[in-house]
């Protein structure tokens, strides 16, 4: 069906002409959104939510910072807001690829829907399931999780999935690069024919063509153009080191730190255990960091995560996965501690920065032995050097 899916590329910043009023959504919405501020749509929610709203499957592809989380929280509330849950039968499944996300997401929906009595419930793990099971009894309209919990308590009898009237996917191409295709490949399976599919990725591997190819019927597709977004207002630096020696990478690191005008930064590396070690180096060396990655538990992140966003830690130290989809409003920096091995990453780490027209800057350190990964991103960007 790929080849009949008609997707409308818009640029991330292309000026958007209809206001959240004009779209058709619940004025308790509105209201919300008038509290936070938000004057207009972003262009995937202008393009989305009228889609969703017609009972469209919608295809995403658009990456964090671009408000695809409205695009599809928005009109999913909308829709509620009518009719009421029954116990352990979600009417809306949104499935996240890491916790992060999935309480990201949450976030999202308590303070959209704060003026309409919706009752959200989130499936991760490290949250005991008592307290999950309790809630699901209680009957929950918007269910928020993660595959792996979302399957065991499916298998374990406390959800139907009967009731969902639409299922959202977000991030699926990180899905992918996590290994949870068959996963949702079975939640597809699960949900009724009759659902409405919102489905988002930030890129469109072979992999996700094909489940959106099997699984959206007809979808809205809409793209947003990434490029030109960071290239605006990302200033991007490299600094070559003569070697990949990591004790002259934290050193290079420390200095460009200190030696430039740094509010607060995330610093990326390719491996877990290096988060570790450059977060202990900052901290022995006075600068105030924190790690982030996969290994550690939830309570732990989400305080560290809390610690960065209030400005007591300067310095985030980063796995790409536990990075992805955090949202962390203003980072003056990027650090690329390590260069990433997949261009893909590059572009992912680099948008933490330079968020909603803001200026960001970013610099990664390169070594002779990064070179083949460095000249992959320069071509995924279309540019000679940074
Ligand atoms: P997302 O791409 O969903 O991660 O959203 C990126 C950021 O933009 C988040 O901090 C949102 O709170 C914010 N945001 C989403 N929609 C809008 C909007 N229409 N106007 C201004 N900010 C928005």
């Amino acid at each position: 069906m790929s080849s009949e899916i008609q997707t409308e590329e818009i640029a991330a910043d292309a000026p958007v002409d209809v206001k959240f009023s004009e779209l058709g959504l619940d004025p308790k919405i509105l209201k919300a959104l008038d509290d936070m501020g938000y004057e207009k749509p972003t262009p995937i929610q202008a393009k989305a939510i009228p889609a969703a709203l017609k009972q469209r499957d919608v295809l995403g592809i658009a990456q964090t910072g671009t408000g695809k989380t409205g695009a599809f929280v928005l009109p999913t509330m909308h829709k509620l807001a009518k009719g009421r849950a029954r116990a352990r039968m979600p009417r809306c499944v949104i499935v996240c690829p890491t916790r992060e996300l999935a309480a990201q997401v949450a976030e999202n929906v308590e303070q959209y829907g704060k003026y309409l009595k919706l009752e959200m419930a989130l499936l991760i793990g490290g949250v005991s399931f008592a307290e999950q099971d309790k809630k699901l009894m209680r009957g929950v309209d918007i269910l928020i999780a993660t595959p792996g919990r979302l399957l065991d308590q499916f298998e374990r009898g406390k959800i139907l999935m009967t009731g969902v009237q639409t299922l959202v996917v977000d991030e699926a191409d990180r899905m992918l690069d996590m290994g949870f295709i068959p996963d949702i490949e079975r939640i597809f399976e699960m949900t009724p024919f009759t659902r409405q599919v919102l489905f988002f990725s930030a890129t469109m591997p072979s992999e996700i063509k094909r489940l959106v190819d099997q699984f959206l019927h007809q979808p809205v597709s809409i793209q947003i153009a990434r490029t030109n977004m960071t290239a605006k207002t990302v200033t991007q630096k490299i600094v070559r080191m003569p070697s990949s020696d990591s004790k002259q990478k934290r050193a290079a690191l420390r200095w460009l730190i200190e030696n430039n005008e740094v509010d607060n930064g995330i610093v990326f590396c390719n491996r877990k255990k290096d988060v570790d070690i450059v977060a202990k180096s900052l901290t022995v060396h006075g600068i105030s960091s924190a790690p982030i990655h996969g290994d550690l538990a939830q309570s732990l992140r989400t305080e560290t995560l809390e610690k960065f966003k209030s400005g007591e830690i300067k310095i985030l130290v980063a796995s790409d996965v536990a990075a992805r989809g955090l949202d962390v409003p203003s980072v003056s920096h990027v650090f690329n501690y390590d260069v990433p091995n997949y261009s893909e990453d590059y572009v992912h780490r680099i948008g933490r920065t330079g968020r909603a027209g803001r200026k960001g800057d970013t610099i990664m350190l390169v070594a002779r032995l990064d070179e083949k990964n460095y000249a992959e991103i320069l071509n995924l960007i279309n540019v000679k050097s940074i």
